[in-house]
C-alpha cells in the first residue's frame, strides 16, 4: 500500500482544504464507519470544510442511525463541487460510486481506502489492503499515521465497521490483529454488547414476518457448484410494501440463508426495479463467489459478494449457476 503517498496527500490539504469523504451505494457499517471514523478524525486535526456522502437513494438504514458523526453526513455535497481532497472508502469499483465519479475528475487529489481483492485500482492514491478484515482497518491505520489518537466516537464508528465486516469477529478474516484493533477500540470505553444489540439485534416486527415469507420459498440445489451445493432465495419490491419494509432490512437475510449446512453456496436475490435485482453471494470455501459475482459484473470478496442480476429470480438464478463450476476452488 501506499502510505507515504497517501500521507502526503492528505497532509497537503490539512487543516485547510475543502476535503470530500465517500463511500459505496446502499451503504453497510464498514463503508459509513470507515468512513465517518475518519471523518471524525479529519476534524480532530482541524479540517472545517468537511462533508461526507454516498451514492444513490440517500437513505440511512436504521442501525446506523446512532452513529457518530452523522452530521457530517449530507445528501448532496454541493457546498464542495470541486473540493481540493476526496476520501474514497469500501469502494471497489467506480460503478459503486454513481454519480458521485464526476468529483474524481474535479478533485485536487484522491485517495482510495479499501480491501476488496477486485478492487479495479481507480482513483489516485491506492490504499488497497485484501488482507485487512475492513476497510476501518486501513481507516485506523492511516489516522494513526496522521498522530490522530482514538477517542470514543472514532472508535465506535471503527468498531462497528470491524464487527459487520467480520460478522461480529466469526469470519476467516478475523485474525490477532483484527482482534488487537477491537481491543484499542473498545479500551476507549465502548459497550460492545450496546453497539451489537443496536447493529444486530435489533429490527421491526414486520421485518421479521417479512424474512419469514422470503425464507419460506427458499430452495435447495445440491447439484449446483459441481455437487457443492447452493440455497437460494428471494425478495421482491411486492414484500417490502406488504410487510411495510425498507429494502435495507434485507441486508441482514443472507446471515439465515448462508447457514443452511447441506450446501457451500447461499444466494438472495433482492429486487431493486421491475426486472433488476441487487444479488448477495456467500461461500463457506468451495467456490470463490468474487470471480463468481465479477463475471457477471460485480464483484466482493471471495467467500462474500454481489452484482446486479437482470430479468427473473429464476433467470438471474440460472446465471449464477453457469457461472459456479467455472469458478471452484481447488
Ligand atoms: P452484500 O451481499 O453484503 O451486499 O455484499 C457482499 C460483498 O459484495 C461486499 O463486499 C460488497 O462490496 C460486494 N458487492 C455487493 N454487491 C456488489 C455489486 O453490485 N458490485 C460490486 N462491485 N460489488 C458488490
Ligand atoms: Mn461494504
Ligand atoms: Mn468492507
Amino acid at each position: 500500500a501506499e502510505w507515504a503517498a497517501a500521507v502526503r496527500t492528505v497532509r497537503e490539504f490539512v487543516p485547510g482544504g475543502r476535503v470530500l469523504l465517500i463511500c459505496h451505494v446502499n451503504p453497510d457499517g464498514d463503508a459509513l464507519g470507515s468512513m465517518l471514523g475518519f471523518a471524525l478524525g479529519l476534524r480532530r486535526l482541524g479540517v472545517r470544510n468537511l462533508q461526507a456522502t454516498f451514492p444513490g437513494p440517500f437513505e440511512i438504514p436504521e442501525p446506523f442511525t446512532s452513529l457518530p458523526g452523522l452530521e457530517l453526513l449530507v445528501p448532496e455535497p454541493e457546498a464542495y463541487p470541486d473540493p481540493d481532497l476526496v476520501l474514497i472508502f469500501d469502494v471497489a469499483a467506480e460503478s459503486r460510486l454513481g454519480g458521485l465519479v464526476d468529483r474524481l475528475e474535479t478533485a485536487g487529489a484522491t485517495v482510495v481506502l479499501d480491501h476488496h481483492a477486485s478492487n479495479t485500482r481507480f482513483g489516485g492514491v491506492h490504499l488497497v489492503d485484501a488482507t485487512a478484515a475492513a476497510t476501518s482497518v486501513v481507516a485506523e491505520q492511516l489516522l494513526d499515521r496522521l498522530d490522530v489518537p482514538l477517542d470514543p466516537a472514532i472508535a465506535e464508528c471503527l468498531y462497528v465497521a470491524l464487527a459487520t465486516d467480520t460478522g461480529s469477529f466469526r469470519f476467516d478474516m478475523t485474525t490477532p490483529r483484527v482482534h488487537e484493533m477491537a481491543a484499542r477500540l473498545i479500551a476507549t470505553g465502548l459497550r460492545p454488547g450496546d453497539i451489537s444489540r443496536r447493529i444486530f439485534d435489533s429490527r421491526p416486527f414486520g421485518a421479521m414476518k417479512l424474512f419469514a415469507d422470503v425464507l419460506a420459498r427458499a430452495e435447495l440445489d445440491p447439484a449446483a457448484a459441481d455437487g457443492h451445493g447452493m440455497v437460494w432465495t428471494y425478495a421482491t419490491l411486492d414484500d417490502l410494501v406488504r410487510h411495510e419494509q425498507r429494502p435495507y432490512v434485507l441486508d441482514a437475510l443472507i446471515d439465515p440463508v448462508r447457514c443452511v449446512a447441506e450446501v457451500d453456496v447461499s444466494v438472495v436475490v433482492k429486487q431493486a426495479a421491475e426486472a433488476e435485482w441487487a444479488v448477495s453471494l456467500r461461500s463457506k470455501g468451495a467456490v470463490d463467489v468474487s470471480a463468481v459475482a465479477v463475471a457477471l459484473g460485480g464483484g466482493g470478496h471471495r467467500l462474500a459478494a454481489g452484482f446486479t442480476g437482470h430479468g427473473t429470480p429464476g433467470e438471474v438464478i440460472a446465471a449464477v449457476r453457469e457461472q459456479l463450476d467455472r469458478h471452484l476452488i481447488h
